[in-house]
């Protein structure tokens, strides 16, 4: 493989171990990731889109090979305009994989090139959610091994505001 790159596309609202884990390992085999925040408006968010970018951007800081960036629209248009033709995607459960399949076959329906990889979830990641860290932590539960600091500080504020 020569010089490629990797988009690995999501919410992230926000990004746990499990995302962190899979660009982890993505970044190992491809040159580069670009980690793609979707602005998604339909969808209600805990962050906003650049509190997402700025978070993921402190965690890679130190990496050279990971990139953050964000699209709006659909994740084609993104990989036509940058050039890119490999998207990342993360499978934790047997639920995931219908919906993954399908995006992927879509995706190179609109574009033969593209081509899409799936990682099989880290075993003690493959319950973990930003969904359900969301949950657990506004419930009072600990979520210290399933996502970094900053995450856990952000969600702080954000529920101590709330509160
Ligand atoms: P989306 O809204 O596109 O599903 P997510 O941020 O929830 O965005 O997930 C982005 C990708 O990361 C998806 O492929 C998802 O299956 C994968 N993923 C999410 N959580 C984990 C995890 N704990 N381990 C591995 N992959 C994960």
């Amino acid at each position: 493989m020569k010089n490629l790159t990797a988009v690995y596309p999501g919410s992230f609202d926000p990004i746990t171990n499990g995302h962190i884990d899979i660009i982890d390992r993505s970044a190992r085999i491809f040159d580069h990731v670009v980690v793609l925040v979707a602005s998604n408006e339909g969808k209600t968010n805990l962050f906003t889109r650049q509190e997402r970018i700025e978070i993921i951007k402190s965690i890679f800081q130190e990496n050279r090979r990971v990139s953050v960036d964000s699209f709006h629209g659909l994740l084609v248009d993104y990989l036509n305009s940058h050039n890119h033709k490999v998207v990342v995607r993360g499978l934790r459960v047997v639920s995931d994989f219908e919906y993954e399949v399908q995006m992927a076959l879509m995706n190179r329906k609109i574009r033969p090139e593209i081509e899409t990889f799936f990682m099989a979830a880290s075993e003690k990641y493959s319950f973990v959610s930003s969904r359900i860290l969301k949950e657990v932590f506004s419930l009072g539960g600990c979520i210290t091994d399933l996502a970094p600091q900053v995450v856990i500080d952000a969600m702080q504020t954000i529920f101590h505001e709330q509160k």
